[in-house]
């Protein structure tokens, strides 16, 4: 099966940070000093309770299925859908490296990184 053409990442001075970790292989989200939450995607200002004082933290990359919607239809099928990190924060991502019929709901995942258009490194995710 060939490999999905991966677009860009629109890459800004918020998102910077995150970018420059993963091309060094690391995940990053954000952690609010003030009430503690790890949120994701990376946001200056917290989710939870609209504190500024956030700060980057490096997860482990593993987590399990929340959602996922298979797109078979496409000229490429592929699969997409949400990872519960084990840190808590919830990743949209695509599934990539396994068959689309063994996804399932609540089953463990781990990192990968796919390289995009322009080289950024993009975090995916592929059965545990
Ligand atoms: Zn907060």
């Amino acid at each position: 099966m060939a490999e999905r053409k991966i677009t860009a990442p629109a890459i800004n001075p918020e998102t910077k940070p995150f970018w420059d970790a993963a091309a060094q292989g690391r995940l990053m989200v954000k952690k609010c000093i003030a009430c503690g939450e790890l949120h994701y995607y990376p946001r200056t200002i917290c989710p939870f309770c609209h504190s500024d004082r956030t700060e980057w933290l490096a997860v482990s990359g593993k987590g399990t299925i929340y959602t996922y919607s298979v797109m078979r239809r496409a000229p490429e099928p592929y699969a997409i859908g949400y990872v519960a990190l084990d840190e808590g924060p919830k990743i949209m991502t695509n599934f990539v490296d396994c068959s689309f019929d063994d996804l399932k709901i609540g089953k463990a995942v781990k990192l990968v990184w796919k390289p995009a258009d322009g080289g950024a490194k993009v975090p995916m995710f592929t059965l545990a």
